[in-house]
């Protein structure tokens, strides 16, 4: 007889053959700067945790002392019986630090986008996204029955063009939702909100930014893209992040005005249907909100050490593109290339993964960087020049 799951391990081997498999690292012990992986002691040069805060003692000790005040686990999904006082403060605290009307926190950012994006549109509407978009938006996109249309990467005339043909479009549609990442995770460069706000405003369009990787790191306290780009709410709709980042802890949420907040806890399906935060987890986010309030030292790090290491980087001779933020890709073409010299810098006590194709083009594979304020200047350093010697022994700069 055939065997019904043949496929799993022919699929599998498959994507073995073409190198496109997952081969899983492991840490052991806390996401620090220095850290242990599979037994060998690196500087941790990829992680998202760019403020270090995962292991902040005031994060860790609000999560422990919440587990002795509210348990291990919330018994329910938020709107039976799993909505506790910690994540109603969160919220309060999440939209106060937003400066936005109100905040709600989802399980994931995942979660966030798979579960809102199909309530705002559906069948008869237009999503108009830029091509580099998240696959949690692509996704959410999916899960809803709006049309979608694509413009090219942060392409304000492309956008127009799009948003001027949506306008044309009969029967006219019912609404028309404008998504874009904040900061694009394999380059690092910024959408250019302002002018895709003020694009999506001429049109009557809805704008929904993900900001995943622009919070804790764009903006004064570190806030987020909205703040860096000075934009009032009437700009931009939906503001949507994630707590696994720059917030070092784990979890989704969005920013808006208290219709958008009744509106999403309401309708989204992974909201309604799905446990919410442990305890610890909601009280070490809020701790998070404590630290980027009251210590910028932070943010400000992230920052000297990112201008420095794109400065040398440079200085060698390394291609690093376009990023204006702490992801800081090293383009060396060949997706073997970028694999080899991942091998070499992990031998030579640096952490950095390659990004190959199909996450980026072909020609374009990379080691993706991404900074750390934890490090230490000597620790840039040391990066810095392991870059330099593996860069060298295969002919990149
Ligand atoms: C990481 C990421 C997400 C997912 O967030 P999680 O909270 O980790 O599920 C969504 N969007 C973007 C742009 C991201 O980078």
């Amino acid at each position: 007889m055939r065997d019904p799951t043949a496929f799993l391990g022919q699929e599998y081997r498959q994507l073995v053959e073409s190198q496109l498999d997952w081969r899983l690292r492991v840490l052991e012990g806390p996401s620090t700067p220095w850290c242990e992986i599979d037994g060998k002691r690196v500087l941790m040069f990829c992680s998202n945790n760019y403020l270090g805060l995962s292991n902040h003692p005031k994060l860790k000790e609000a999560a422990r002392r919440a587990i002795d005040t509210h348990g291990v686990g919330s018994g329910s999904v938020r709107p039976i019986a799993g909505t506790m006082d910690l994540h109603v403060e969160l919220e309060r605290r999440l939209a106060a630090f937003k400066h936005a009307e109100a905040s709600l926190v989802y399980q994931s950012g995942f979660a966030t986008n798979s579960g809102l994006i199909p309530q705002l549109v559906g069948e008869g509407d237009l999503v108009v996204s830029d091509e580099l978009n998240h696959g949690s938006i692509i996704d959410g996109v999916r899960l809803s029955r709006a049309e979608r249309a694509v413009y090219k990467h942060t392409d304000v005339a492309d956008l127009e063009r799009v948003l001027a043909s949506a306008e044309e479009h009969a029967p006219a549609y019912r609404r028309i939702l404008l998504i874009t990442d904040g900061v694009f995770s394999m380059d690092g460069d910024i959408a250019p909100l302002d002018r895709i706000s003020a694009a999506a405003a001429k049109h009557g369009a809805m704008v929904y930014v993900d900001d995943a990787h622009g919070e804790g790191v764009l903006g004064p306290h570190g806030r987020g893209i909205v703040s860096h780009f000075n934009l009032g709410r009437d700009r931009v709709h939906v503001e949507m992040g994630t707590f696994s980042k720059a917030f070092g802890v784990v979890g989704g949420h969005i920013s808006g005005s208290t219709d958008l907040i009744r509106f999403a806890y309401n309708k989204s399906r992974t909201w309604l249907l799905s446990g919410s935060h442990p305890p610890p987890v909601a009280a070490a986010c809020l701790a998070a909100i404590d630290v980027l309030e009251s210590e910028p030292e932070h943010v400000e790090r992230l920052w000297n050490h990112t201008r420095r290491f794109k400065q040398e980087m440079g200085d060698l001779g390394f291609n690093t593109g376009h990023s204006e933020t702490p992801i800081t890709p090293v383009i060396v073409g060949e997706s073997g290339v970028a694999q080899r010299l991942s091998a070499r810098l992990f031998e030579l006590g640096v952490f950095a993964l390659p990004i190959v194709f199909p996450m980026v083009a072909k020609d374009k594979a990379r080691i993706r960087t991404i900074m750390n304020a934890a490090l230490t200047d000597d620790d840039v350093g040391r990066a810095i020049a392991a870059f330099e010697t593996a860069g060298r022994e295969l002919g990149l700069v």
